[in-house]
């Protein structure tokens, strides 16, 4: 039989990512801070637990999915929480975006509890679509073998899965990732701003930008958020803010220079100071707007 999953933490991406498991023929128990959001696991067929204890008591597997190190620091060591209610020799999967030392220090935690409890970091991109459509990249730090033990679970989420290295590798490869997305957009935001006051039709601009080297998987999906002005999150603003935190402490921990990732930083900073943090990232254009007097 398939592995019993935990799943915490039901939000824009927990949600359908556990579903796609319970698609696959996976039993999952699942716990969040949200009725709704229990509701609806129960209703696609898993079981709502009313705690993480509860949902991680019989599950071989425990994914976690939350927003930050602080969340993952509570499910995880809390009275009531995974390493002290996990089964013996459980395999922990954290797929929340978080800083790469947070993932080193639970990996020790969890060998230090002496239970056999093994844990990964594996998080990934491709948003909210990629989340429902079960095509998310995945991006893995721990031990080979782990990640082989996972590798049925993440291929039922995605479809690229990569090791990329030891605990925290997974999440420093998500870091760099967030540090593109946010120049891309960020480029994508000036460009848009540009071409409408230069009054060329910009639907019409974005499908010939796309087909050439300006061309991102940003402009692609991010393009009926910039048309529209629909900046219904997706990806909000203030997650963003987190891991440009998250990469810009990294890279200076290691000596890299990101002299344009740290002025997108600020202004994924200044946008959630303004109001704007509950948006979604494709909201970086109302700063572009407002800093052209639009
Ligand atoms: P979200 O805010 O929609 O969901 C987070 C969920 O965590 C909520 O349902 C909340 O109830 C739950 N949670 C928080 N604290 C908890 C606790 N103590 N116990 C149990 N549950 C708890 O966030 P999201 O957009 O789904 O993002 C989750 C993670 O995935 C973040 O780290 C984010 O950076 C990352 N991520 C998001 C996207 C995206 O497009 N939204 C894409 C890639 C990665």
């Amino acid at each position: 039989p398939l592995p019993a999953v935990a799943w915490i933490g039901l939000g824009i991406m927990g949600s359908p990512m556990s579903e796609n498991l319970i698609k696959a023929g996976y039993r999952v128990t699942g716990f969040t801070l949200e009725q709704d959001k229990l509701d609806r696991l129960a209703a696609a067929g898993g079981t709502a637990a009313a705690s993480v204890a509860e949902a991680v008591r019989g599950a071989d597997v425990v994914i976690t999915m939350v927003p930050a190190s602080p969340q993952v620091e509570a499910v995880a060591y809390g009275e009531d929480g995974i390493l002290a209610h996990a089964r013996d020799g459980a395999l922990l999967i954290d797929m929340s975006s978080i800083t790469p030392r947070t993932s080193v220090e639970l990996a020790a935690a969890a060998a230090a509890a002496g239970r056999g409890l093994r844990v990964l970091d594996a998080p990934v991109s491709g948003g909210e679509a990629g989340a429902v459509e079960a095509v998310l990249s995945i991006m893995v730090g721990g031990d080979r073998a782990d990640f082989d033990a996972a590798r049925p679970v993440l291929d039922a989420l995605g479809t690229t899965v990569v090791h990329c290295g030891p605990h925290g590798a997974g999440q420093t490869v998500k870091a760099a990732n967030q540090l593109i997305v946010a120049v891309n957009i960020q480029a994508c935001a000036e460009a848009v701003v540009f071409l409408e006051k230069s009054g060329v039709d910009l639907a019409a601009a974005l499908d010939v930008l796309n087909g050439g080297l300006a061309g991102s998987a940003v402009l692609t999906r991010k393009k009926h958020n910039f048309l529209g002005r629909d900046f219904v999150p997706g990806f909000r603003i203030e997650l963003h803010h987190k891991d440009m935190g998250i990469v810009t402490d990294a890279a200076r921990a290691v000596g890299a220079a990101l002299p344009v990732g740290g002025v997108v930083a600020g202004l994924v900073g200044a946008a959630r100071a303004q109001g704007d943090g509950g948006l979604d990232h494709s909201a970086l254009l109302r700063g572009v707007e407002r800093l052209s007097g639009t």
